[in-house]
């Protein structure tokens, strides 16, 4: 971190930031320019509160140079993360697409285990289906819970999809843990420290959804805790976020896959279903979001979206997601990929 100070700043005031910068257990590395003087700091600043600095007299400025979070970082590791998922150890991350598909929520033992029958002979390499569901309303269909992801494990058994499901609860963590293949952390879960802790102290993979106010620096941060409580096991998935537009239901920010590349090795997933909130524009999202390099895709498929008790207009039946997996591999393979 620099410590930028203001062109007027006294001997005095810089002499008290760099006490202060000793206080912090930090070494100091002054440079004095023309008409301002910056402070380098050298060592780990994770732990300094740099808004205290910040308040230091004739401080204009902290520029931190190291990303603040670590594990999840670039600078850590260099080489990307491959999480093995489900009973066919998926390798998500590597160079083949991985593509989820599945309902908003399980509905009935016919519904989740049709819609899994079709991802699979589609190509998929998972089934979501959230048993726990965190809605807006209280009077909406909350899942089927526990009954939920039995049949959940039924689909797994018989199809080898890797079940990828929700968990909304401290409570319910080691449940899900045990049943899913994947345990999904929601949107609005994304800064439930305890609950990030509490999947971090689990081996199975999680996916982590990027809140919708939730900034770049904030998502990773929140992988962090994740991995910095015991699971390395995390994979990023944007989901959109909350805009002034109305066309779409989120606002599906598909620049954030290069600029995640830039800074993490973790594999990013996109979700064009919650992204868009309209099965019309999915498929093109699918196809983008390969183009721009996601190591895979989480979408809703429903068998009869217009009967669906959950995002029924962002579903796409099991007849077009096998056709958009045809259009997803020749992307995939255009981009030096496979689906
Ligand atoms: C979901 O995946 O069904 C869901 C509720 O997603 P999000 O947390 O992204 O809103
Ligand atoms: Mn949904």
């Amino acid at each position: 971190m620099i410590v930028v100070m203001k062109p007027d700043a006294t001997q005095e005031q810089i002499n008290h930031v760099v006490a202060l910068v000793h206080e912090y257990g930090l070494k100091d590395h002054v440079i004095c320019g023309t008409d301002r003087t910056v402070i380098a700091c050298l060592g780990d600043k994770r732990a300094v509160d740099k808004g205290a600095i910040e308040n230091a007299p004739m401080v204009e400025k902290i520029v931190p140079i190291l990303a603040p979070y670590k594990m999840a970082s670039l600078e850590v590791k260099k080489d990307k993360t491959q999480i093995l998922i489900g009973p066919e150890r998926f390798p998500l991350g590597g160079t083949k697409i991985g593509v989820i598909a599945g309902p908003c929520a399980v509905e009935s033992r016919q519904q989740i285990l049709q819609t899994a029958r079709q991802a699979k002979a589609a190509g998929c390499i998972g089934l979501r289906g959230g048993a726990f569901k965190p809605r807006s309303s209280p009077y909406s269909f909350q899942g089927l819970g526990k009954e939920g992801l039995k049949l959940l494990a039924e689909a797994r058994e018989e199809t080898q999809l890797a079940v990828v499901t929700e968990v909304i609860g401290l409570e319910q963590v080691d449940e899900v843990a045990e049943m899913a293949d994947v345990i999904q952390i929601g949107a609005r879960n994304m800064q439930h420290f305890p609950l990030l802790e509490a999947v971090g102290k689990s081996q199975k993979p999680v996916l982590l959804k990027r809140g919708m106010s939730a900034t770049l620096d904030e998502f990773l941060l929140a992988a962090e805790y994740i991995i910095n409580a015991g699971n390395p096991n995390v994979i990023l998935c944007e989901r959109g976020i909350r805009t002034f537009e109305s066309y779409v239901r989120n606002t599906l920010p598909l620049a954030i896959i290069p600029a995640l590349r830039e800074r993490t090795h973790l594999p990013v997933v996109i979700d064009p279903s919650h992204g868009t909130g309209h099965a019309y524009m999915v498929p093109s999202m699918c196809l983008a979001a390969v183009a721009a390099g996601a190591d895979g895709l989480i979408l809703e498929c429903h068998p009869d979206p217009e009967r669906a008790a959950s995002d029924g207009a962002q579903s796409v039946t099991p007849d077009l997601l096998k056709e958009l997996m045809k259009k997803i591999q020749k992307v995939a393979l255009a981009v030096d990929r496979q689906a």
